[in-house]
């Protein structure tokens, strides 16, 4: 899926990042800077800041072009010349974060020290100064994404299934046995994991010290425009207004589950097992959609077949999804977007098929790279695709500093909130469907969205909860996976299916850890889009139900909707949000306020059932 890729900065940077290293001459460039001995200025910053920002643009555009040739033509030569780009970038990165952070005790102009702050909080993972240390960190940080992505379940008889293959038996199995064999198969890959995530943590908190954080995790929470803190007790407060609706879905699930596979394997009362959800890390349900999915629930069309029939290639549904944006009142994609995109497949040669958006200048060479299927699916992504288009193209005259969404989550949400406006009656509007299904065709597709949306919420939450603590020595190795369980059932109710111990490193089966991308982003972004999908309905005039409402064609919400793109990151995240909701603060009532027809129709189906775990 394509929900999480990244923005031009955020790739750049987090790729880089994760190839780790510095060699030891090029860091004595660095440190031995022109201004070591005097005392340091304003005016030295914005000398530096602006020889930077040169340096950086120039980096960025090798660096992205680099990508964009590996992502289409995969090679051994492609991927060698990116790697290479890649790994310059990060000695680059290393460097500047470094020189900025020469500048803490210096008294600053709010800007000048935003944009410090950016550049020292560009680093995923900050290594140590230690030249054998940097060396001994990116060698593990290869090994781990080495271990994940050559990772593998071998069956008795000797054949091998890849995560792909086992993820797609997860998704369509409905035999418990089956689905646990591969529950516990990817597991064994991230078993060996475990010594070397724990001496990365070790490094990487040598290396977030020396930058003047506590530890790695509070120089991630550090990066939101708040005490990091504060931050964490945003995100539970946010969680807790999510919390009764999560409860009331995992309880008519569980007891959905129960039907199919027996009370004996799912109890009423207890954490649903892990593996039965249709998702390797239970972290979205919709593939056992079929299994909870009311009668009479089936809306009477199918938008595959309503493209088919109107003759829908890909071009003329990446036509259709730019036609929205032109609605809301944004200039149209330039012609190089469409001669020099990714759309189609190619049959002659590998590519990343990952749908992705780019901006490969930061002027107007936007791109988007995706191997388009004629589904009505993809007809949503392509929307949300091109949301990270717009969102490049309103910030490119921010410095490049701030040419990044408001936080990390932001540019996830964009995507989905122009997604969550492809509903029926836009289709309609666009000539697709006939005639709109009146309201009690809904809950089938309120209840398909929540298995993906509202089940993901404490996930969304909890990777980070565990790595937090991890980086902070409240979890310690001797925990790593009883903790990981801990938070599992608290947030999410749901339980490993087999006992587990210290042998297993269950957190390292789920990417983002041994890959080390910061997963609260995520959360975020399944937060901010309801809000921001209502504060634009709000804005354009809606007066039915917010999850029956489609800005397509309001062009108050799409003036409102650039102003806060425009910003990029030059304000704090809450300027931000305040531009198009009117508040700065996160407000996970408009998920209540969009799902309330599911809530009523759950409320009514958990009638007798005992919820909760
Ligand atoms: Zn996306």
């Amino acid at each position: 899926m394509t929900t999480f890729n990244l923005s031009l900065t955020t790739l750049l940077v987090s790729s880089a990042l994760l190839l780790g290293g510095c060699s030891p001459q090029q860091q004595q460039q660095t440190t031995a800077g022109q201004a070591e001995q005097k005392q340091l200025s304003e005016a030295d910053a914005i000398a530096f800041l602006k020889d930077t920002e040169t340096k950086l643009v120039q980096l960025y555009k090798e660096s992205n072009r680099a990508e964009w040739i590996y992502s289409n033509f995969i090679t051994e030569d492609t991927a060698s010349l990116a790697a290479d780009v890649n790994e310059k970038l990060t000695v680059e990165m290393v460097q500047l974060a470094t020189a900025a952070a020469k500048f803490d005790k210096v008294a600053l102009s709010a800007d000048s020290r935003r944009k410090l702050d950016k550049l020292k909080l560009a680093l995923t993972l900050p290594a140590p100064q230690d030249a054998a240390k940097t060396a001994e960190m990116a060698k593990i940080v290869a090994e781990l994404g080495g271990m994940y992505g050559k990772g593998k379940y071998c069956k008795a008889d000797g054949s091998c299934l890849s995560l792909g293959e086992m993820s797609a038996i997860m998704a369509s199995s409905r035999d418990y046995d089956e689905q646990l064999a591969m529950w516990q198969g990817w597991r064994e890959i991230s078993k060996p994991m475990r010594p070397l995530y724990q001496r990365l943590i070790e490094l990487t908190n040598e290396g977030a010290k020396e930058l003047g954080y506590a530890d790695t995790g509070a120089m991630w929470r550090s990066k939101y425009d708040m005490p990091a803190d504060d931050f964490a007790k945003e995100l539970d407060r946010v969680w807790g207004q999510v919390k009764p609706l999560y409860e009331s879905l995992h309880c008519h699930v569980r007891s959905k589950l129960s039907a199919q596979y027996g009370a004996d394997k799912v109890p009423l009362d207890k954490p649903i097992p892990a593996h039965l959800l249709g998702n390797m890390w239970a972290q979205s349900w919709g593939n056992v959609y079929d299994l909870v999915a009311p009668k009479d629930a089936d809306p009477g069309y199918d938008v595959t077949e309503l493209l088919a029939k109107h003759n829908y290639d890909e071009i003329k549904m990446v036509r259709g999804a730019e036609a929205f944006f032109s609605s809301l009142g944004f200039a149209p994609l330039p012609d190089t977007f469409y001669q020099r995109s990714l759309f189609i497949k190619p049959r002659d040669r590998d590519v990343e098929c990952h749908a992705s958006a780019w901006d490969l200048d930061a002027k107007d060479d936007l791109r988007i790279k995706m191997c388009i299927q004629r589904t009505g699916e993809e007809f949503s992504v392509i929307h949300h695709e091109l949301g990270h288009n717009y969102y490049q193209r309103a910030y490119k005259d921010q410095p490049v500093y701030y040419q990044e969404s408001a936080n990390d989550g932001f540019h996830e949400a964009i995507g989905d909130t122009i997604a969550l406006s492809v509903t029926p009656d836009y289709l309609k509007q666009i000539g697709l469907l006939d005639k709109v299904p009146d309201e009690s065709k809904d809950i089938g597709l309120l209840l398909k969205m929540a298995m993906d949306k509202i089940a993901f919420v404490p996930f969304g939450l909890l990777v980070d909860q565990w790595r937090w603590q991890v980086f902070n020595g409240q979890i310690t190795p001797e925990q790593y996976n009883e903790a990981w369980w801990q938070l599992r059932e608290k947030y999410q109710g749901v339980a490993a299916p087999v006992a587990r111990s210290e042998a297993d490193f269950d957190p390292g089966a789920k990417y983002h850890v041994p890959g080390n991308v910061p997963y609260t982003r995520y959360f975020l972004a399944h937060i901010l889009q309801f809000q921001f999908h209502k504060a634009l309905c709000d804005i354009a005039g809606n007066e039915g139900a917010v999850h029956r409402c489609s800005i397509y064609n309001s062009k108050e919400a799409g003036t409102k909707l650039n102003q806060m793109l425009e910003m990029g990151s030059s304000q704090s995240w809450q300027q931000a949000l305040e531009v198009v909701t009117g508040k700065p603060e996160m407000d996970a009532t408009a998920i209540l306020a969009y799902f309330a027809p599911l809530q009523a129709y759950l409320d009514e189906q958990n009638k007798g059932l005992q919820c909760g775990w």
